[in-house]
């Protein structure tokens, strides 16, 4: 998609040609029944970024924000936008030492923080303002800005400057800086937004986030762009959801979610009259959860597929069949394709790594042009990472990350085809297969797994059921149980930490 005649390279302009007609529409509801109209917005975004430009934090440089999620850590989003400078929001879990690397990193020219950590990152951040805002809004960002003039235009920019950069979750080596463009998001939010069929009268139910592209940009964007409002929860809960489900109609989740409402015991079809949209994301949804969450409530999710380096890039259709274990087509404009490890494109239906290209992905890693070469082939398509088949009819499958592939006595193992076996036995949960050192094979194959209420499985139970199913070479060696799974603040199961516990297993 080529940027249209009406985007003028700001991502905040494009918004306002969608704001309503009449600012003193709700822009953001909270449970606690304030309200933030489009008019809040333009003058809270508009005084912030008066603040940014008087402190150098105008066109490129960078701000950024490690804050609890608030309506007014969003506008601080649209305030930097409308700046000129670059978005740098950083997941609130990150602790000193992660942050040193951030700031060092990015190598902002102010830093927002909550007042409780405004001293630790006053020691790392020498050379930025740092600024404070707490949950609720307060704090040296608005006491600085308060009195100021809001009227201000969104800075001029060309549709491939940087608007933000956020860092991958980083789990295996260093966190590397996404740099996304005005129109990377800008596109992606279009699409997005025609694709899903937004309409005048939706309610937006955000509960995700707002540090990650899925409820900063996937979530946000596309209510900015339609120009109603979003009932703004500052963090999830099965409970709440479900109560406010009744004045919603799109939700957008992380799989966890839908496990989580599924667990509510008064959850059902009551509840959701008024919704028409279901979406899933970030992690893969269990075909189980798909199914059941059908059963209760008559909806089907849809599903989509996405990361920090290109936004969404595939979605199941609002219109037509949604299936369960699929992540759907590319996305209109984007292109799809599956490769071995050296670029060589494999037959149609056989498993590889996805590579993408598309006005949605990013225009390399912050400071990092040697890993950025490393990651696009030479036609500019960009190496995902994510191990996946296109099915006949299109649809995209993920198998699992390439990393997480498990090489065994020299055969490929993917982690994905052994843990939907695991989870289709009776009593188990969900389970994580990995790859773990192993004195013979190289690596040898284990699965953890969480059982249902009450079940008892046995390791030796999984295993025998595995054998009738699968070649030798796949079957786990070894079966642990655990009450949870280690998760990210994403729904990501990280198997990293997995691969660490039980890195000594074979090597004993
Ligand atoms: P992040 O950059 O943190 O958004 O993580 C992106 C990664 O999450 C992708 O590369 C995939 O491995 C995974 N992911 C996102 N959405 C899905 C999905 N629907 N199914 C399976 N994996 C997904």
């Amino acid at each position: 998609m080529n940027a249209p005649e009406r985007f003028d390279g700001n991502l905040y302009a494009l918004f306002r040609q969608h704001f309503p007609a009449d600012l003193a529409q709700p822009f953001i509801e909270m449970a606690d029944g304030r309200v933030y109209d489009y008019a809040a917005l333009e003058t809270i975004s508009g005084r912030y970024a008066r603040l940014l430009q008087s402190l150098g934090a105008a066109q490129g440089e960078r701000v950024l924000v490690q804050v609890e999620k608030s309506p007014e850590a969003l506008f601080l989003y649209l305030a930097a936008l409308r700046a000129g400078a670059i978005y740098v929001p950083l997941n609130t879990a990150y602790r000193a030492h992660e942050l040193e690397h951030f700031i060092g990193d990015a190598e902002p020219k102010v830093v927002v923080c909550d007042p409780a950590s405004a001293e630790t990152i006053g020691k790392l951040a020498k050379r930025a303002v740092v600024l404070t805002l707490d949950a609720h809004g307060q704090g040296t960002l608005a006491e600085r800005s308060a009195s100021l003039d809001a009227a201000v235009e969104p800075a001029k920019k060309s549709a491939d400057d940087v608007a933000a950069i956020l860092y991958t979750s980083g789990t295996t080596g260093r966190s590397k800086g996404a740099m996304l463009t005005h129109w990377n998001l800008a596109s992606n939010a279009l699409t997005l937004h025609a694709l899903w069929g937004f309409r005048p009268d939706d309610v937006l139910l955000h509960a995700l986030p707002i540090f990650h592209t899925h409820g900063l940009f996937v979530a946000t964007n596309c209510v900015l762009l339609n120009g109603t409002k979003m009932i703004f929860l500052p963090k999830y809960e099965a409970g709440t959801v479900t109560r406010l489900l009744k004045d919603s109609t799109v939700l957008m989740g992380v799989p966890t979610f839908y496990v989580r409402l599924l667990a509510e015991a008064d959850f059902g079809a009551a509840q959701c009259k008024t919704m028409r949209l279901f979406i899933a994301g970030s992690a893969p949804l269990l075909e189980e959860t798909f199914k059941e969450f059908a059963r209760r409530t008559g909806h089907t999710i849809l599903e989509r597929y996405g990361m920090t380096e290109a936004g969404m890039i595939t979605s199941n259709p609002l219109v037509g069949e949604r299936i369960a274990g699929s992540v759907g087509p590319p996305l209109p404009g984007v292109e799809v394709r599956v490769a071995d490890d050296k670029g060589t494109l494999l037959p149609q239906g056989e498993a590889g790594v996805l590579e993408i290209r598309g006005p949605n992905v990013f225009k390399g890693y912050w400071r990092m042009p040697d890993k950025t070469r490393e990651e696009f082939r030479a036609d500019g398509f960009f190496i995902t990472g994510d191990v996946s088949r296109i099915d006949p009819n299109g649809y995209v499958a993920i198998v699992g990350r390439a990393k997480d592939l498990i090489i065994s006595g020299g055969f490929n193992v993917y982690p994905k085809e052994i843990e939907l076996q695991i989870d289709a036995i009776d009593g188990v949960a969900e389970s994580a297969v990995i790859g773990l050192p192993h004195p013979d094979f190289g690596e040898g194959v284990a699965a953890v797994a969480t059982l249902k209420p009450g079940a008892k499985v046995t390791e030796d139970a999984v295993i025998g059921r595995l054998k009738d199913d699968l070649a030798n070479f796949k079957v786990p060696k070894r079966v642990f149980f655990v009450n949870d799974l280690p998760r990210n603040a994403m729904g990501k199961v990280q198997k990293n930490i997995l691969r660490d516990t039980y890195k000594d297993t074979f090597n004993r």
